[in-house]
């Protein structure tokens, strides 16, 4: 089969033959249409000190995927050849305390599709039936390519109640784009989201009605403001991994104003923990997907009206994946998809 294969310990991805992936009992195997590439793949693909330490090699990668079921191990039961899919992206043992608990998000022992097993840049990827997801008719494979970071972004945004909150996201990445998609939908009141790329702020614009704000030239104690909002925001996403984002972010959060995290600085950071208590402000770490939670909450959005569709910004065969990749890094994109048949 055709996989985009992390071939050397060097930046590149290289498009191989490799051999199809054999199935175990409880796996299925799935025949990949659309993949979306994700920004892991981009530390992946430029080989920085991350991935370097994080990721064997060869290995195929990829996590963000839809396909059709082509083949059933022997012991998988409730689901059909030929069934159109996604699956979450994080393989778990079943034996530690938290996934025995049902709380499937917070096992510790987890492998990541694409990351530490092979992934679904490829033909085929074989899953645990566990972690396959069927998808309902109206979400076609191009959507389903990219319910792995609405995921993240689902569980980043419902980690508070929003309903008549007002709500910053600083970072216009197809993530934070997306979560302020889904705050909307949730029934925020005012949602706000800050980027310094200009390209980036008018997609967020686009895909969803939210006030974009330049933070490089527009200072957000002036749109708090002009929106009428006293105290701050109540609401806190923050998607941009930016510690200047963060703790710009702090400033503007109300007394007792809730933030969820899930941009990853590139290091340690520096934060005024000081302004922190005396705001008392909740701060909650998101990693992933709550899981299967989830994975219904955003089909069951995208059943009834949420809209994501314009954060996919190009598609393009698998053979021009370079061009993809070069698209990503600089920025001046949303989402985008390889189409692999
Ligand atoms: P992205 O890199 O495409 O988007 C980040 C955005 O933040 C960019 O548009 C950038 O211009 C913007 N930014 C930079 N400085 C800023 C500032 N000072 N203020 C406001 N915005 C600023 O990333 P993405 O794919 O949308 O993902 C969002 C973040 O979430 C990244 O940090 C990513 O690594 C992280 N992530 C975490 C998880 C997890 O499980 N915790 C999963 C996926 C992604
Ligand atoms: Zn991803």
């Amino acid at each position: 089969m055709k996989a985009l294969v992390k071939a050397k310990a060097e930046p590149g991805l290289w498009l191989q033959d490799q051999p199809e992936p054999e199935i175990g009992p409880d796996d299925v195997l799935i025949g990949v249409r659309k993949t979306g590439i994700c920004g892991t793949d981009i530390h992946i693909f430029s080989w920085d000190s991350w991935a370097a330490k994080t990721i064997p090699v060869p290995m195929v990668v990829g996590h963000e995927y839809a396909g059709e079921i082509v083949q059933l191990g022997s012991a998988v039961r409730g689901l059909a050849v030929g069934q159109r899919v996604s699956g979450e992206g994080h393989v778990i043992g079943l034996g530690s305390r938290a996934a025995r608990g049902g709380k499937f998000h917070l096992a510790p022992d987890t492998a990541g599709i694409g990351v530490n097993i092979p992934g679904a840049f490829a033909e085929f990827v074989k899953v645990p039936a566990f972690n396959v997801i069927p998808l309902p008719d109206e979400i076609d494979d191009e959507l389903g390519a990219i319910l792995d970071p609405l995921g993240n972004a689902v569980h980043t945004a419902l980690s508070f109640d929003l309903v008549g909150e007002d709500v910053l996201i600083t970072g216009a990445g197809p993530i934070g784009i997306m979560a302020a998609a889904v705050a909307r939908h949730a029934g925020a009141r005012h949602v706000v989201i800050t980027d310094v790329n200009p390209y980036r702020l008018s997609l967020a614009g686009q895909v969803a009605d939210v006030q974009p704000v330049d933070v490089s030239a527009e200072d957000l104690g002036s749109v708090t403001r002009r929106l009428g909002m006293k105290e701050g925001f109540d609401v806190g996403l923050e998607m941009s991994g930016s510690p200047a984002a963060f703790n710009q972010m702090v400033d503007h959060m109300v007394v007792g104003g809730k933030i969820a995290m899930l941009g990853i600085p590139s290091g340690p950071t520096t934060v005024d923990w000081t302004r922190i208590v005396f705001k008392m402000l909740v701060i909650k770490g998101i990693y992933g997907r709550e899981m299967f939670e989830t994975w219904h909450k955003m089909l069951s959005m995208l059943q009834s009206g949420l809209d994501v569709r314009k954060v996919i910004t190009h598609r393009m065969a698998v053979q021009d994946f370079e061009r993809g990749f070069d698209i990503m890094r600089s920025g001046n994109s949303g989402k985008v998809v390889l189409e692999w048949q």
